[in-house]
C-alpha cells in the first residue's frame, strides 16, 4: 500500500483547538520551554502561539507550509515508530490555506527575524522583523474563506472551552514546559515548568482539585506508569477530571478508564467518579495512534495488558498508607 493511503486523510483543521493543538505540539518538538497562547473569540478571530523553541531557517520556512514536504513518514513501518509528536507535515498548510497567518520565526544563527505572511495558502510577503529566538504564530479569521465550515462552529464560548480543554492537556503531560494562557485579554494560568506534574495540575486544574492527590507509579513489563489520582473522598459526580496520557498525547479510553475506576471499586460512594491524571509510556508499536485523525482514540495490540497495568497502580497508589 502507498504510504500516503496509510496516513489518516481526515481534516487537520476541524476548529480552533484543532489548530491549538496542533501548533503547541510543534512548539514542543522545537524544544521550547515556554509557550504563550492568547485566544481571541474563542480563537476563530485570533490564536497567538509564542514559544523560544529552535525558530524556523529562514531558507525553510515557505517548505514548512507545503503539505507533506516535512513528513517524517518514508516507508510504511515509519508510521509504528514516530518519536516527534508532529509527522505528518500537513499542519501548517492546512492551517494556512484556510485562515491568515503571520509566523515570525529566529533561530541561533539568524541576526534578525523574518516575518511571513501567508492568506487562504497564497503567500503575501517576507521581511525582517525583531524577536528573540523562537517562533510566534498569529492565526486570524480562522475559516474566513471557507463558510461552510464556518457554520460548523459552535459560539465562541463554546470554542474557547475546547480550546482551553486541549491547552490543559497539553500542559499536564508536559511539566517540564511553562504554559501560559491568556483568554479574551484575561491570564488564565501559567505552569511553572519545573517538570513536576503535581505543580502543573495545581495552575491548570486548580488548588480544590490538586491539594490531596495521591501519587501513582507502576511499571510492569514494558509498561511504565505515572500520574495522580484523587483520594475516595474527593470522587465526583463526573468524569470531567479523568486526564489520561499515552506517550505524551492525550487520550481518550475505555481500559484505562475501567482499569482506573476497578480499582477504586468498593471505595467510593455510587455515583460517583475518580479523578486522575494517568500518564503511560509503552512501546510505540503496541499502540495503534492513526484510529482517529486528531489523535484522540487509541486502539491497543494487548487490550488486557493496559487494563492490568492501570488497576495495579492505582491499587497500589491507593494501599498507601493515609489514604
Ligand atoms: P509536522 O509537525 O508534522 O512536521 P507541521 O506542518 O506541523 O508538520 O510543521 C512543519 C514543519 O515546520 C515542522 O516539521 C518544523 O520543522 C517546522 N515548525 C513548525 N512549527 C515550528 C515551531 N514552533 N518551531 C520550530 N519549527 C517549527
Ligand atoms: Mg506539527
Amino acid at each position: 500500500k502507498h504510504t500516503a493511503e496509510l496516513i489518516a486523510a481526515g481534516e487537520v483543521v476541524e476548529r480552533p483547538a484543532s489548530v491549538v493543538k496542533e501548533l503547541l505540539e510543534n512548539s514542543i518538538d522545537a524544544g521550547a520551554a515556554q509557550v504563550t497562547v492568547s485566544i481571541e473569540s474563542g480563537g476563530v478571530k485570533l490564536i497567538e502561539i509564542s514559544d523560544n523553541g529552535t525558530g524556523i531557517e529562514a531558507e525553510y520556512i515557505s517548505t514548512a507550509f507545503i503539505r507533506h514536504a516535512t513528513s517524517k513518514i518514508e516507508k510504511p513501518d515509519d508510521l509504528n515508530s514516530i518519536h516527534t509528536l508532529g509527522f505528518r507535515g500537513e499542519a501548517l498548510a492546512s492551517i494556512a490555506s484556510v485562515a491568515r497567518v503571520e509566523l515570525t520565526t529566529r533561530t541561533e544563527a539568524d541576526e534578525f527575524a523574518t516575518v511571513y505572511r501567508i492568506e487562504g495558502g497564497e503567500e503575501i510577503s517576507r521581511e525582517p522583523g525583531a524577536r528573540a529566538v523562537g517562533t510566534t504564530i498569529r492565526v486570524k479569521d480562522l475559516f474566513y474563506n471557507t463558510p461552510a465550515r464556518m457554520k460548523f462552529l459552535k459560539k465562541d464560548s463554546s470554542e474557547g472551552t475546547f480550546v482551553a480543554d486541549t491547552i490543559a492537556h497539553v500542559a499536564l503531560s508536559h511539566p517540564e514546559v511553562s504554559v501560559k494562557f491568556i483568554r479574551e485579554g484575561k491570564l488564565q494560568y501559567v505552569t511553572p515548568g519545573d517538570g513536576q506534574l503535581r505543580s502543573a495540575a495545581y495552575a491548570v486544574l486548580g488548588r480544590e482539585f490538586s491539594r490531596d492527590l495521591i501519587e501513582l507509579k507502576n511499571q510492569e513489563g514494558v509498561y511504565r506508569i505515572t500520574g495522580l489520582i484523587t483520594p475516595p473522598k474527593s470522587c465526583r459526580a463526573s468524569r470531567s477530571m479523568q486526564h489520561f496520557y499515552i506517550n505524551g498525547r492525550y487520550v481518550r479510553n475505555r481500559t484505562m478508564m475501567a482499569g482506573m475506576e476497578m480499582a477504586f471499586k468498593g471505595t467510593m460512594m455510587q455515583g460517583k467518579f475518580p479523578g486522575g491524571i494517568l500518564l503511560l509510556e509503552m512501546p510505540a508499536d503496541l499502540v495503534d495512534v492513526n484510529v482517529h485523525p486528531a489523535k484522540v482514540e487509541v486502539r491497543f495490540a494487548r487490550e488486557n495488558d493496559i487494563f492490568d497495568v492501570v488497576y495495579h497502580a492505582v491499587k497500589l497508589a491507593l494501599a498507601q498508607p493515609g489514604t
